[in-house]
């Protein structure tokens, strides 16, 4: 059963010893989802330093098999993807945008409707 956001984990400072309350846990060499949200700190970091260390980890968990994030095979951005609705692009996936935008384009030019992401 899925659970949200809870107290899993209980954290505490390396130095100090001091318990941290407010903190989120990502484990990228079992969650691609973390390693997106790790890829996006990279970017975002205004620490050179820390960010390149992040990248090289990435880098090192794709190379050990690391499962990577989702990908849309149309637009390559990284999110959340569900199968193509065309059978000639079969094995492909597609994120809920370019699903939307191809629902419409469809629905003008065959006049049928692929249904909701
Ligand atoms: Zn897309």
């Amino acid at each position: 059963m899925e659970q949200g956001l809870y107290g899993k984990y209980r954290v505490l400072k390396s130095d100090t010893g001091e318990e941290i309350n407010s903190f989120f846990v990502l484990k990228p060499d079992t969650d691609p989802v973390a390693i997106a949200a790790l890829q996006r700190y990279a970017e975002l970091t205004p620490n050179d330093q820390l960010s390149e260390e992040l990248n090289c980890w990435l880098e090192t968990l794709e190379m050990m098999g690391a499962q990577m994030p989702p990908k849309c095979d149309y637009c390559e951005d990284i999110a959340k993807v569900r199968t193509t609705p065309f059978l000639a692009d079969s094995g492909a996936v597609m994120c809920e945008y370019c699903w939307n935008h191809t629902r419409r384009e469809y629905k003008d030019s065959h006049g049928e409707d692929i249904g909701k992401f």
